[in-house]
């Protein structure tokens, strides 16, 4: 075993520690109602998790999708909520139990609803319903890992932004306010150079921008320089051959620049030098909005771009890389070990391939997995300890 494959292994193997400080959440609990063609349901989850087996268009995606709600209050789809809402009726609601012994025996509630009259959406924690929404993301810890996620590596710059804001939405205090903060300056900033207002008028919300956008990049760029050697051992364990790196590239000049006080220098100058393309264009062309996470081969194709030049199974595992990551990112700041969710992702990865992914993950210490598969056959990560469940129709069988 290289140095690069034990590091991915220690990462992806990060044992919840002993003491009281490190937590494994579990979800006991899980009830449905109005959500896509799930059926009305009142589900007991096993310790372990469990293995959906179903034919296609059955509800396995929508089951993870139901689950993975409860994280971080939209669907990991990308679909709207009011698509979410089975046909036939006006109302989802989605609730969990979660055991995530942050107390001992502490358990928590998690629910999610949504009405389409209205479009009114309501999460709740324990009944009760934070000020914010983004109060309440995160407070399930999971990862899912799914087909789409291809789509990361090689989908345009803005995949990648979305995936690092949820990431650090979901695992770092403070990030989705200055997130938030930062889009709603822009807009108005971009507001006024469209229509064309004085100079004074579009400089007047500079600090602002400055301001949250330098704590995005800061945030950004902490995670990808910590998250750059397990990203990397994790790609050289499942491809067997070359490597991968992970670097930001900021659409600022940093010139080294990685406090958020530097940064904040570093993106009034580059605002203050790009005045001219920016009257011309229209639109604020510097910031976190227009950066990018770029993903290269290493070793041999070293420096080849992965979006570009990467083959079909470079990319996959590429993406479940990314996905890995982040669950490492739970475990290490919010000393928790992730719920797995994972929607049929083997499919598409040569035998090697998915034999390492495999032996990753049964011989990581990973706590909860709830895994769907078309087939009996397909079920494979802990396929002897998960217990089984069909679906069919969005009917359930436990
Ligand atoms: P595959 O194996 O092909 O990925 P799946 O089991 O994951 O299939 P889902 O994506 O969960 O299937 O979809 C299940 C079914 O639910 C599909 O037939 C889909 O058209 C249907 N569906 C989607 N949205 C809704 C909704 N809002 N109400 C009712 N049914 C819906
Ligand atoms: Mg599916």
């Amino acid at each position: 075993m290289g140095w690069s494959e034990a590091l991915c292994i220690v990462s992806f193997n990060h044992a919840p520690k002993e003491s009281t400080d490190s937590v494994r959440v579990r979800l006991k609990g899980l009830s449905l109602r109005g959500f896509r063609n799930l059926e009305q349901h009142d589900l007991e989850i096993p310790r372990e998790g469990a293995a959906l087996v179903g034919n296609n268009a059955q509800g396995k995606s929508s089951f993870l999708e139901a689950i993975y709600y409860l994280e971080t209050f939209r669907s990991f789809r990308g679909a709207r909520d009011d698509q979410l809402v089975a046909f036939d009726q006006d109302v989802f609601r989605v609730s969990g139990t979660v055991e995530s012994g942050a107390e001992v025996g502490g358990i928590n509630t998690i629910t999610a609803a949504f009405a389409r009259e209205g479009k009114r959406k309501k999460a709740t924690i324990d009944g009760e319903e934070p000020q914010r929404l983004g109060d309440a993301i995160g407070r399930l810890a999971a990862v899912i890992f799914s087909p789409a996620d291809i789509e990361l590596v090689s989908g345009g710059p803005s995949e990648r932004r979305r995936f690092l804001d949820i990431v650090l939405s979901l695992n770092e205090p403070g990030y989705l306010t200055a997130l938030q903060e930062y889009r709603q300056v822009l807009s108005r900033r971009n507001a006024a150079l469209k229509a064309h207002q004085p100079r004074a008028a579009v400089i007047a919300w500079n600090a602002g921008l400055v301001r949250s956008g330098a704590r995005v990049i800061a945030a950004r760029l902490a995670w990808v320089e910590e998250s750059r050697p397990s990203f990397g051992a994790c790609y050289a364990a499942i491809s067997g051959e070359g490597s991968a790196s992970m670097t930001y590239r900021s659409s600022v000049a940093l010139d080294g620049a990685c406090s958020e006080e530097e940064i904040e220098v570093a993106f009034r100058r580059a605002l203050d030098e790009s005045a001219e393309r920016e009257s011309r264009n229209a639109t604020t062309v510097v910031g976190p909005h227009r950066d990018e996470v770029r993903l290269r081969l290493s070793g041999s194709g070293n420096g080849l771009d992965l979006r570009a030049y990467g083959s079909g199974g470079q990319r996959r595992t590429a993406a479940l890389s990314l996905r890995l990551v982040e669950a490492h990112t739970i475990r290490t700041r919010r000393d928790t070990e992730p719920l797995m969710l994972l929607d049929d992702v083997f499919a598409e990865l040569d035998a090697g391939r998915s034999e390492r992914v495999l032996e990753l993950m049964d011989s990581a210490d990973v706590g909860q997995v709830v895994l769907t598969a078309p087939k009996e056959s397909d079920v494979r990560v802990r396929k002897d300890v998960l217990p089984r469940w069909r679906i069919e129709a969005g009917r359930i069988e436990s």
